[in-house]
């Protein structure tokens, strides 16, 4: 290959990248010639688009439906306060293409959905997983397992992230080896419940561009057979050896799934987009349990089709209670039940954790299917948010 296969536009821009012996001209004009599929401009997506375009990847396909909201701009860089209120699509293409006008942009301004995932997916040369819910993140999996692509996978939640290449047909696991299922709805907090330091997505999605940039021009060792976790307050970065499972459902030796199936019962959070959730399934969080940030986030801000439940006994009640919530005592819940609405949210507390998940078992099993026991109960919760409370 010789320079003349770059305009001379190009060999200013990319001048860097083209004396880099791993670069050079072939590897600048495999840049140039290749389409990447992000899903989501968020906080993952935001250092993702904005890398990408400016290395000179020539397609970016860029999947997301939802609208800047300002909570999304303490992490998700690639949107500014004067974007708030607009598509994130649009305000991302606008973005991309400031910072590299030569890149082509295709917005689907649509959710992934099992029946475009395939589509969209076979048009492209990798997939960068940018998403922030399960239901997706297998979507997107599948979809890539039966495309035969890459897929670029980044998770964060709170100060921890995680990162791999899952590519079965380079010789490394998918998505679904390492989590075969996703985790019961409201099992896992989301990061609107549990919150993630903004610059987390800033370093994980700047892991995921370069993976995906080293993909694209054959150099290196991508994360193939790896998983890369990086807690941000301790500043350690592990890398597990993780492998394809013969037995995968997806990519194994005789796959049981064979179309794309979506995940329902899971909070999609439309207003608030959340980022990824990291799997916590496996460090034994029950399914009807749920974290103390969600009932902060209730407290803070009510949603109207949400109920705080308080379960304990009313001179219990009286010692302290949390501002909002409505105290039904367990041996009286069953019959309350009758008068309450089974289609409605509920977080169930009491003073340690114990009776509200008794309560949300029989909730659950009277058809309350968005019932919660929120763990630790208000003493969790005084040390955790309200230490001028009294306990006992
Ligand atoms: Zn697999």
């Amino acid at each position: 290959m010789n320079g003349d296969q770059l305009s001379a536009f190009e060999k200013r821009r990319y001048a860097r990248h083209l004396i880099l012996p791993e670069v050079g001209v072939e590897g600048q004009r495999s840049l140039l010639s290749a389409r990447v599929l992000c899903i989501g401009a968020g906080g993952l997506g935001s250092p993702v688009l904005m890398y990408l375009a400016a290395a000179g990847v020539g397609h970016i396909g860029l999947v997301e439906f939802d609208r800047v909201d300002e909570s999304n701009l303490q992490r998700q860089i690639i949107h500014g306060q004067s974007d708030v209120g607009q598509f994130k699509g649009e305000s991302a293409r606008r973005k991309i293409l400031e910072i590299n006008p030569e890149c082509h942009v295709e917005w689907i301004n649509e959710s992934l959905h099992k029946g475009n995932a395939l589509d969209l997916v076979r048009r492209y040369d990798l997939v960068i997983d940018g998403t922030d819910n399960f239901p997706t993140r297998f979507l997107v999996n599948d979809a890539c397992v039966m495309a035969g692509k890459p897929n670029v996978y980044g998770s964060i939640f709170r100060f921890e992230g995680q990162a791999s290449v899952f590519a079965p047909t380079m010789g490394g696991p998918c998505y679904r080896c390492l989590f075969p299922e996703p985790p019961p709805p409201g099992a896992v907090p989301s990061c609107a419940e549990g919150g993630v330091l903004g610059v987390l997505p800033g370093i994980i999605g700047s892991i995921q561009a370069n993976e995906a940039i080293k993909l694209i021009i054959g150099k290196g060792e991508p994360l193939i057979n790896r998983l890369l976790v990086m807690d941000s307050l301790g500043m350690e970065f592990r890398i597990l050896k993780i492998q394809r499972d013969p037995g995968c459902a997806m990519c194994g030796n005789h796959p049981t799934i064979t179309e794309l199936m979506e995940y329902t019962g899971y909070c999609s959070l439309p207003h608030h987009e959340t980022d990824a959730v990291t799997d916590s399934s496996r460090e034994g969080v029950s399914p009807l349990e749920i974290s103390l940030e969600a009932l902060r986030d209730q407290v803070m801000a009510p949603d109207c089709n949400t109920t705080i439940l308080d379960v304990r006994e009313p001179g219990e009640h009286a010692i302290c209670h949390i501002e909002g919530a409505r105290l039904v005592p367990l041996g009286r819940l069953a019959e309350a039940l009758e008068g309450m609405d089974p289609s409605a949210r509920y977080l169930v507390h009491c003073k340690s954790g114990k009776r509200s998940m008794e309560a949300v078992e029989l909730m659950r099993a009277r058809g309350f299917t968005q019932a919660w026991s929120v763990r630790g109960g208000i003493i969790a919760w005084a040390e955790e948010f309200d230490s001028s409370m009294t306990t006992y």
